[in-house]
């Protein structure tokens, strides 16, 4: 369009919204203007020196009164009176005082403006009066000639409407905020649009009908599709109706959508309803007397949160479109997924089968190339799987790099699926070789069963799969759920026995030196006393209390227990022990590690060169930077370090000397084999003491058994020793004990 059209729009609009507010004008009542006189004479001369008179391009109304009693009477009858012309002294001296006392006292009125006139200058009331009775202006008839009066009158006429104006403001604003707290409560259209109608009539006053219309989908704007969507009784008919079946209303609403203000006609106005995204509705009103201008702009506003209203109803409708898709791929999402196959599952269709496709290191792509490309990649699984869904299967994107699939169990066979993973993945410029590991479960397999506990299964599956390692699948077979069931149980257990400090307990296991068959400390390894008094081993609930995260409060009691343990030995002269406590690698990922190890030492008093981490290869094996900068600070603390299971895992040994440790335990599976022949045992604890050796580390073997293995450990080098040949672990009391013996 050219931008001179552009212009003759823009000036078009103008003109009419100008039109319509001349309009407005034009029906606007006049300014009600009572004189109060005794003097009948004086009400002449008011209405000869004010006839033709307008205000604000609004006629005058006078309304005459002789006395202060039949003043009263009429002020209280007729609401809507601006301003009093009031004699001081008419049936007594003080008549006209006690009538502006009672106007404020009695009636509250306290917009209505009042002017005081007087035939003796001596009648004047004190500055006091006029202050406390806000009396607008005080004139000795002499002075009120023509030109003043007029000015004044103009004055208290403007001051009564901009009082009025505030004070309907402050009722009606009440009210908006009263309807509009009730409006945005509702979340669907129908008992929103009642909500909506019940504060637009209370705003508009008693007797006030009318009803609420918009576009059902917000799109179309033809004036004459908007349906009726909230009405009150008199208009009940025509709910769910076009508005066009109004004919009344229709009239006046088609003008306020041409004119895109509010247009009245007599008692019935339209107003015009805003949305932010382009389509409009109307509220329509008939009221018993025409509405007033501050009734208009209220309703304005009020329209304007029945706009918002309607905005967020619509976008909750659109939300619950959302809720059961996924924005990304437009596929199902979770919630979608699980709903169809409820439906599918009711229908019949128990021969089915569901997949959950995990692709494999996703986060890492998503890392190195950015989280767009990450969203590109994911579009291109989502398709390559598109390609291998017939009409009867369904396929979803049930959680970031997780695809489900349901289908008859013929179509969903695991190879063809994992196939669609064999070429790589175009990825922008890169070709990417993306693999997946799959979680299967037949719906046959759980009996009666729906979307929701499939998914469960299938869940289960798929970690199973993963825990076999990566790229390959799994079906759901019920012994999984049992396994996954008792780790629950284990992990519930386990939670309320640290909770309630019951049945955990430490235990530890003496280190020697082999040269002199010296204690010089002690490995600190937690038990579990079950409920039926059994030790659960730590093999069993240690990986469950890493998989829930309980280890890192687990592991800051074990902290705790074995320095406590550490004061303990002083005071039974073991003052010169070690203790050798094993942190998990989740404990090492806590961001609060370091302080919670520097604030246990500080407040149980123990210095740190008393204390060695075991930390396994895994622990190692994070990221370098990572690992060697927490080690450092550890180690400058004073406290040793120990590569636990050494051997067992350590894919990288090139920069194991960059690790600022202390000491190297040879895993007990090599001490195992160290004096079999065929083994390779011995080969590899001589290597670990050799490397020991080089890089300046003590060596300790664990898991000594035979006076043999002692022997031959010791013969290459290996200068310290743990295992049952010395002592089992053992409890506190015990571990003392044994020290006694043994010194
Ligand atoms: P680990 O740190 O390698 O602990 C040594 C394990 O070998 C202990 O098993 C100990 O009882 C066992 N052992 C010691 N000498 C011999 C022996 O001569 N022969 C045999 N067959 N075994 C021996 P335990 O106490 O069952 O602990 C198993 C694992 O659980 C520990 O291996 C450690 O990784 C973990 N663990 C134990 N306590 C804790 C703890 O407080 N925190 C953490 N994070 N892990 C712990
Ligand atoms: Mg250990
Ligand atoms: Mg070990």
């Amino acid at each position: 369009m050219h931008s001179d059209e552009l212009d003759i729009i823009d000036d078009s609009e103008h003109v009419a919204q100008e039109i319509a507010s001349r309009k407005l004008s034009q029906q606007m009542p006049p300014w009600r203007i009572m004189i109060v006189d005794d003097d009948s004479e004086v009400h002449k001369a008011t209405l000869f020196a004010l006839q033709d008179i307008r205000i604000d391009d609004r006629q005058l109304h006078f309304i005459h009164a002789y006395t202060a009693e039949e003043a009263l009477s009429t002020i209280r009858a007729d609401q809507d009176i601006a301003v009093i012309i009031l004699d001081v002294v008419m049936e007594n001296e003080s008549a006209g005082l006690d009538l502006v006392k009672k106007i404020r006292h009695d009636l509250e009125r306290s917009a209505l403006r009042i002017i005081l006139r007087t035939g003796q200058p001596g009648y004047a009331p004190e500055m006091r009066v006029i202050r406390e009775y806000d009396i607008n202006d005080y004139k000795t008839k002499s002075e009120l000639t023509r030109v003043r009066l007029l000015t004044t009158l103009t004055t208290a006429v403007r001051s009564y409407h901009q009082l009025q104006t505030i004070l309907a403001a402050q009722g009606g604003l009440n009210k908006i905020a009263e309807s509009a707290a009730d409006l945005f409560t509702h979340r669907d259209l129908t008992t929103f649009a009642e909500a909506a109608m019940r504060g637009a009539t209370a705003l508009a006053g008693e007797g006030a009908e009318g009803f609420l219309c918009a576009h059902p989908n917000g799109f179309s704007k033809k004036k004459d599709e908007a349906i009726v969507i909230g009405a009150t009784p008199y208009f009940a008919s025509y709910l769910s109706h076009p508005v066009a079946e109004c004919e009344e209303a229709a009239k006046l609403i088609a003008q306020a959508q041409t004119s895109q203000h509010l247009e009245t006609c007599g008692q019935a106005t339209a107003f015009l309803i805003p949305g932010d995204t382009g389509h409009q509705a109307f509220l329509y009103l008939k009221t018993p007397t025409p509405l007033r201008p501050a009734d208009h702009q209220l309703l304005d506003v009020f329209c304007i949160n029945i706009g918002v209203g309607l905005e967020n109803v619509r976008l909750i409708s659109d939300l619950s479109f959302s809720a059961y898709s996924d924005s990304l791929t437009r596929l199902s999402n979770r919630s979608g997924f699980i709903a169809r196959i409820d439906e599918r599952l009711c229908a019949g269709n128990s021969q089915s089968t569901m997949a959950l496709v995990d692709i494999d290191h996703f986060s890492e792509f998503n890392d190195a190339l950015g989280h767009h490309k990450g969203d590109e990649l994911l579009l291109a699984v989502a398709q390559r799987l598109g390609t291998m869904i017939s009409p009867q299967m369904l396929l979803a994107r049930v959680g970031g790099d997780v695809f489900g699939i349901f289908g008859p169990d013929e179509l969903l066979d695991p190879h063809i699926l994992a196939d669609q993973f064999k070429m790589p993945f175009a990825v922008g410029d890169y070709s990417l070789p993306i693999k997946a590991t799959i979680g299967l479960t037949r719906a046959d397999s759980l009996g009666k069963t729906d979307g929701l506990e499939l998914l469960k299964a299938t869940n289960i599956a798929l970690n199973r799969a993963k825990q076999g390692g990566r790229g390959r699948w799994h079906y759901y077979t019920e012994d999984m759920a049992e396994a996954t069931r008792k780790r629950l149980d284990l992990l519930h257990n386990l939670r309320l026995a640290l909770i309630q400090q019951q049945g955990l307990e430490m235990h530890y296991q003496p280190q020697i030196e082999l040269a002199t068959g010296k204690v010089i400390g002690a490995e600190a390894l937690i038990r579990w006393r079950g409920q039926d008094g059994q030790f659960i081993r730590p093999d069993q609930f240690i990986s469950v209390a890493e998989y829930s995260g309980l280890i890192v409060d687990l592991g800051a009691w074990v902290f705790r227990t074995a320095i406590k343990e550490v004061k303990h030995w002083d005071t039974h002269g073991l003052g010169n022990l070690r203790m050798a406590i094993n942190v998990s690698l989740v404990q090492f990922r806590d961001p609060l590690f370091l302080q919670r190890i520097r604030s246990a030492l500080k407040e149980l008093d123990v210095s740190p060169s008393r204390i060695e981490l075991e930390i396994t290869e895994s622990v190692a094996m994070m990221e370098a930077e990572t690992v060697i900068s927490i080690l450092g600070e550890l180690k400058q603390m004073g406290i040793q370090i120990a590569i636990d299971d050494f051997g067992t895992g350590f894919s990288s040994l090139s920069y194991l000397h960059r690790l600022p440790i202390d000491q190297l335990k040879i895993d007990r599976a090599f001490v195992r084999d160290v004096t079999s022949a065929e083994g390779a045992g011995a080969r590899i604890a001589q290597t670990v003491v050799r490397l020991g050796q080089s890089l300046g580390l003590s060596v300790i073997a664990e898991g000594i058994e035979t006076e043999d293995q002692a022997q031959l450990l010791m013969d290459m080098g290996c200068p310290r020793a743990q295992g049952f040949l010395y002592s089992k672990p053992v409890n506190a009391e015990d571990f003392i004990a044994w020290c006694k013996l043994h010194a």
